[in-house]
């Protein structure tokens, strides 16, 4: 059989998407498979926002076998525990998504639904107290696991903050170390094949061209190759989450670096802070439909931590995905792919999930259909998934304050979410679907913290007697809050493992 390997490998954009893609290839395939080049523009530039993740982000610094500690440093990152939602439920009130469990699973049955139980009997009150992230992270602590045998210090989920900007840098630096060519120069036409219709070559401004056999769109949201010669079509989930805009200004951060991100409901959408060791990121997603820019603006710039480190810039977006992700010889990796906006930072998870599937049915220059067709399937499946967990936050909330979130209340929502919320609005019991990213968990804090209110708990809890569950519950309460204080402060942690 001849060999059907591809041997040329174009990466047409350089923002987080294409180098984290270029880093990949450079690592799991080597130069001695295929000839992996990157063309960037400077004029253009990277989107750079995008600076905070979830704990799947640790599964890929392994994968690159990136020390944790050096990328941190390189990238001024910081750890994230989670999110803090302050005025989403209603004005005035907080709650924090945690990585990582909430309690433990006793004989079998879920600690929601003890929980539950006791909160219905009107013997607990915030269920962050049974989880090690979120009270770690309202009293800005942090560590590592350790081996600590039963302790719920042998267990702690985390994620990163970082700068966009110096984390291309550095997988720029990874992947050029590793045999990966930067070309420089803007794209003015895409060359295809007159009868495959497949991509040949992207033309740069001074003439010369790129080849490639195989070619992984990282334009970011024009989709140079994946919309501009591929046409393949955008699902449109505007009216699902209807935020179309956001402003993002860095300012000066504190001394007390909080390990976790915050989202802050506004009038029409909501603000994000993101503390890095440098600076703290904000950003404040709106609805143009509801607010202008120059509002949008005046209230971020009058909620930051410090003074503003730069102008504030506006980044207009869809909300969606392209129709397909693959096309002939074209994978859109990145915003080029689609775009979620960033409540529960999942977009550069997706870069990582788009990656690491196509790794795992990459192609060879035969371009299977059935291949591709899979590719397609899985991933906007996951888009539809996440979705689904955003709009949850819009759409189970009291807030009646502004017309924004009367529209967001009052919405339709997908079938499969007004499922999942009825199931929970019964007997408090959610459900981590399939492969989906976000689960039992995640759901169980987000829609009590969006204040869902179950008619009642999960029958099965009440295999042990309520006394028997209280004293279970106390006892691993204290161990968490032990366990908390037994953690240094964030800053004294990076300070001591990670400091910039
Ligand atoms: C407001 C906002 C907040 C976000 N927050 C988060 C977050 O907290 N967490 C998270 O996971 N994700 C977040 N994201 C998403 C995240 O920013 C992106 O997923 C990530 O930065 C990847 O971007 P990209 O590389 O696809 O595109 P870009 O950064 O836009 O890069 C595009 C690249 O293509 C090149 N290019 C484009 N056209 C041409 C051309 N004609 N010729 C040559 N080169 C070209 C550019 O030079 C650039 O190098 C956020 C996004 C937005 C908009």
């Amino acid at each position: 059989m001849s060999d059907r390997r591809i041997r040329r490998i174009t990466i047409v954009g350089g923002g987080t998407a294409g180098w984290m893609s270029a880093a990949t290839f450079a690592r799991i395939l080597g130069p001695d498979y295929a000839e992996i080049t990157l063309v960037e523009s400077d004029e253009i530039g990277i989107v750079g926002v995008g600076e905070a993740t979830i704990p799947q982000m640790a599964t890929f610094n392994r994968m690159l076998g990136i020390d944790e500690d050096e990328f941190l440093r390189a990238t001024k990152g910081s750890f994230k525990l989670g999110i803090q939602f302050v005025d989403w439920g209603r004005l005035g009130h907080t709650y924090f998504h945690p990585f990582g469990h909430i309690g433990l699973h006793m004989e079998g049955v879920s600690f929601h639904a003890y929980w539950l139980r006791l909160k219905q009997a009107g013997l607990v009150d915030r269920i962050e107290d049974w989880s090690l992230q979120a009270t770690a992270g309202a009293r800005g602590r942090f560590m590592r696991a350790i081996k600590a045998g039963r302790s719920p210090l042998s267990d702690i989920a985390y994620a990163f903050h970082f700068d966009a900007g110096l984390y291309a840098r550095y997988l720029r630096s990874y992947a050029e170390a590793r045999g990966v060519v930067r070309r420089e120069g803007r794209i003015v036409a895409v060359h295809r094949h007159p009868e495959t219709g497949f991509v040949q070559s992207v033309q740069l401004a001074d003439g010369s061209r790129v080849e490639g056999e195989l070619f992984i769109d990282c334009s970011g949201f024009r989709g140079l190759l994946i919309e501009g010669a591929m046409q393949a079509g955008y699902v449109d989930w505007s009216h699902h989450l209807p935020c179309d805009r956001a402003v993002a200004v860095p300012c000066e951060g504190t001394e007390a670096m909080t390990p976790y991100t915050r989202s802050t409901a506004r009038k029409a959408g909501w603000q994000w802070r993101i503390p890095l060791q440098h600076r703290t990121g904000n950003g404040h997603v709106f609805c143009s439909a509801y607010m202008s820019d120059d509002e949008a603006i005046s209230t971020l710039l009058s909620n930051l931590d410090g003074k503003p480190l730069a102008d504030p810039r506006i980044v207009p977006f869809r909300t969606g995905h392209r129709r397909r992700l693959w096309v002939g010889n074209v994978v859109a990796i990145g915003l080029s792919s689609g775009f979620l906006e960033p409540l529960e930072s999942t977009s550069i998870w997706l870069i990582q999930s788009g990656l690491s599937r196509l790794m795992a049915m990459f192609p060879d220059r035969d371009f299977n259909p059935a291949t591709i067709a899979r590719y397609n399937r899985v991933l906007t499946t996951e888009y539809a998934e996440i979705r689904d967990f955003l709009i949850l936050h819009y759409k189970a909330t009291e807030r009646d304050d502004s017309p924004f979130w009367d529209y967001c209340r009052t919405m339709p929502v997908p079938d499969r979410l007004a499922e999942k919320m009825a199931v929970f609005l019964a007997h408090g019991r959610t459900f981590r679907e399939n492969e989906e990213l976000f689960n039992d968990t995640s759901w169980f804090a987000v829609m009590l913290g969006q204040l869902m209110q179950p008619a009642s708990y999960d029958p099965v809890a009440d295999i042990l007697s309520l006394e028997e569950t209280r004293t279970r519950l106390a006892h691993i309460r204290e161990a968490i809050a032990n366990s908390a204080d037994y953690m240094p402060t964030h800053r004294d942690f990076i300070r001591q493992h990670c400091g910039a």
